[in-house]
């Protein structure tokens, strides 16, 4: 996760890997990985690449963020620990995709 100044994160709420808050913003629910959330109250308005890049629209396939952006953006390591994550949650969430 990455938040800005002046985030304030709410108790007991995830945000997820990946996932980017703007500044200032109240999260108050749970921020999906790979997701970028501003406002008060917070709500998701994009994806959030592996390598930090901001994409619109919010349905475009997080598959296809990492395969075109991430590839080039990012060392061997960074970018299987992107494809294990995206792998996940694959696997038992459906939110983010
Ligand atoms: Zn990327």
């Amino acid at each position: 996760m990455l938040a800005r100044w002046g985030t304030i994160v709410r108790c007991g709420i995830d945000v997820g890997a990946f996932a980017m808050v703007g500044a200032g913003a109240v999260v108050t629910k749970s921020v999906p990985p790979f997701h970028l959330a501003k406002g008060l109250p917070t709500e998701a308005i994009g994806k959030v690449c592996a390598c930090g890049q901001s994409h619109w629209p919010l349905g475009i396939p997080l598959s296809d963020l990492i395969r075109d952006c991430c590839r080039e953006n990012m060392s061997a390591e960074t970018f299987a620990i992107a494809e294990r994550t995206l792998d996940r949650l694959r696997g038992g969430q459906t939110t983010a995709a």
